[in-house]
């Protein structure tokens, strides 16, 4: 269909219009906002869109199921794929092009150059998903590199993933500044992810213990409690509460460097990985003095 008739954003699938309509948004002076995503978009993709519009002059939005980044048991072939209807969404939102590549675009025959994570990428997430940041910083510095934005937008729900990319934007000297975006949840907590498709009614249920644990934490925080193994222990009493019983991990981290800590003193990051039913959930949030915009981690560098 016509995008402009539908309103929809025009979708691009190849390197050489890729070019052209960059060519033309650097010719007419416009800024450039990327959002990369996985598609099966949800109110927590579009707040990164509308955040982008807020910023630059031109959105982008790249839609693209890296197989890199999934381990060989995860859910790659299962992962929905729900374009029309992300295109709708993105039409809603006044997202200007989408760029959908192909497999063999990413990764050629023979590909074999991968980007070597930064230490933040180890811990939690790093030990439950061993490749899963290399194929991360990958895809990403790959999508930077055909689409060269001024601003990127990420998620504070891969808090992690957004810590990753911070570091390799400095230390590869990328000239792209990553804007990270509070998290979106529903109405009852649940953080929004694609994935939240795969519950069950029941799991539905089940799986607000992990938003319900957050604050938990944060209200023992607000009391004085500091201690990384009370709130911890409080924590998980809330998951297997519910019937949550496969934890990788609840972890009270430094939100700088993710290293463990036992007190939250300033600030810490609780970060939350558990599966409910056969569904892997994450979620998190800042403790202490460091919410989003006071000089935590996720904030803009200062010049
Ligand atoms: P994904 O499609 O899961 O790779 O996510 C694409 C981007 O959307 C990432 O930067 C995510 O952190 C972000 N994102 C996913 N869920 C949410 C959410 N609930 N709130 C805010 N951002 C999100």
């Amino acid at each position: 269909m016509n995008s402009e008739v539908s309103g929809r954003p025009r979708v691009i699938d190849n390197v050489a219009a890729l070019r052209a309509w960059l060519g033309a948004c650097r010719g007419s002076g416009r800024s450039l906002g990327l959002v990369p995503t996985m598609g099966a978009l949800h109110e927590g993709h579009l707040s990164l869109v509308r955040a982008s519009r807020a910023r630059c002059d031109a959105t982008a939005v790249t839609i693209f199921v890296n197989p890199t980044q999934f381990g060989p048991h995860e859910d790659l072939t299962r992962y929905p794929r729900t374009l029309e209807a992300d295109l709708d969404a993105l039409a809603e939102v006044r997202a200007d092009v989408v760029f959908t590549p192909p497999v063999e675009l990413m990764y050629p025959a023979g590909f074999s150059t991968y980007v070597e994570p930064p230490e933040v990428a180890r811990p939690w997430e790093g030990v439950c998903r061993p490749t899963h940041f290399r194929g991360v910083a990958t895809v990403v510095l790959k999508l930077f590199q055909l689409l060269p934005a001024d601003v990127a937008f990420f998620g504070q729900k891969d808090f992690q993933q957004c810590l990753v990319v911070r570091r390799m934007v400095r230390d590869l000297n990328v000239p792209i500044e990553i804007q990270v975006c509070p998290i979106v949840r529903e109405p009852d907590g649940l953080a929004m992810s694609s994935r939240n498709r795969y519950l069950s009614p029941a799991e539905r249920q089940q799986a607000l213990a992990l938003s319900r644990g957050l604050r938990v934490a944060g209200e023992l925080v607000e009391r004085d409690q500091r201690e990384a193994a009370e709130i911890l222990a409080r924590v998980r009493g809330e998951l297997r509460a519910a019937g949550i019983e496969r934890i990788d991990y609840v972890a009270l981290a430094n939100p700088d460097t993710l290293a463990e800590v036992e007190r939250v003193a300033p600030s810490a990051v609780l970060l939350l990985a558990a599966y409910v039913g056969s569904t892997r959930l994450i979620d998190n949030c800042l403790l202490g003095e460091c919410l989003l915009g006071d000089g935590s981690p996720l904030d803009e560098p200062r010049e």
